[in-house]
């Protein structure tokens, strides 16, 4: 009987891809396209996944590896409407202070360290990506640098108040706001260098986005940033510190770093924390710097 067989054949043969579902077991690799295994899964036993809301009551948020180039992603933030993908998008105000400052100096000697390193003029044009609390983008034009910065929203003006002087120039706010741009007006090929700091991991479809972000740099510009390093991590991934936040959902290695550096026409180099990059900022062994650049 031709029906009763095709039925024992869905029950039976392994569960493909289904883009969306919490139970696929393989789904394709957002950066290489490999079918990915799913490696284990998380719930929200401490906090509930910001998924969870929107997903059936028994939603575990499924995490993948990929064997082609180990990229590490999970897919709950996935064929989301865009209400239900407002709400896993967690504003960076809610970390602590001293996280945030630890952040703004980073990113400001990095991009300052990376521009001498690659001989950018120092009139160049920034674009800090991702500017949240403003620290490094106030602190680039305390500096004199040429700085612009994007987001999806102003949060600066908010939250301004809770730095003292030593760590934000109140006085800069109004140029702040000047200087502030939609993603979406940024032309292309109109920046000199823009700074990721603690972004690309909340990239879930990381590709399309750094291809976007690497279009607004001119030949022979850089793309920079931090992300989690995930051939980096010696304990079961599981347990991985950097999988805590619950907004992170794609986790770079070396290998998807080298794809999506050609498909965004660039050149690129992962590295680790260093003094001479990031100065005393205290960059974990997990974390990387990574650095594209536009060829001329
Ligand atoms: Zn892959």
């Amino acid at each position: 009987m031709p029906f009763a067989s095709a039925a024992q054949e869905s029950n039976t043969a392994p569960r493909t891809a289904r883009p969306g579902t919490a139970s696929a077991s393989t789904v394709p690799c957002k950066v290489c396209g490999a079918m990915a295994q799913r490696s284990f899964h998380r719930t929200g036993k401490r906090q509930l996944l910001l998924e969870a809301s929107f997903k059936p009551a028994d939603y575990k948020r499924p995490y993948y590896r990929c064997p082609k180039c180990d990229l590490l992603f999970h897919t709950g933030f996935d064929n989301l409407t865009p209400e239900e993908e407002a709400q896993t998008k967690l504003p960076g105000i809610n970390n602590k202070t001293k996280e945030i400052v630890n952040r703004g100096v980073r990113e400001t000697l990095m991009t300052a360290n990376l521009m001498q390193m690659f001989k950018l003029p120092l009139r160049s044009k920034i674009l800090v990506f991702g500017c949240g609390a403003g620290l490094s983008f106030n602190m680039m034009l305390d500096n004199k640098l040429n700085a612009y910065a994007t987001d999806l929203s102003v949060q600066f003006q908010k939250t301004a108040k809770r730095y003292g002087a030593e760590h934000f120039n109140h006085a800069l706010l109004p140029e702040m706001l000047r200087r502030f741009r939609p993603f979406d007006s940024v032309a292309e090929q109109s920046m000199d260098l823009v700074t990721l700091t603690e972004v690309f991991e909340h990239f879930p479809n990381p590709v399309e986005m750094m291809q976007r972000i690497a279009a607004t740099v001119r030949p022979g510009g850089l793309v920079i940033g931090t992300t989690g390093w995930v051939d980096r991590v010696k304990e079961p991934l599981h347990d991985w510190w950097y999988l805590r936040c619950l907004s992170h959902c794609t986790f770079l290695s070396s290998k998807a770093f080298q794809r999506i550096c050609r498909a965004c026409g660039c050149l690129g180099v992962l590295l680790p924390g260093s003094p001479m990059i990031t100065g005393q900022t205290g960059i974990s062994d997990t974390q990387t710097v990574f650095v594209m650049q536009k060829p001329l």
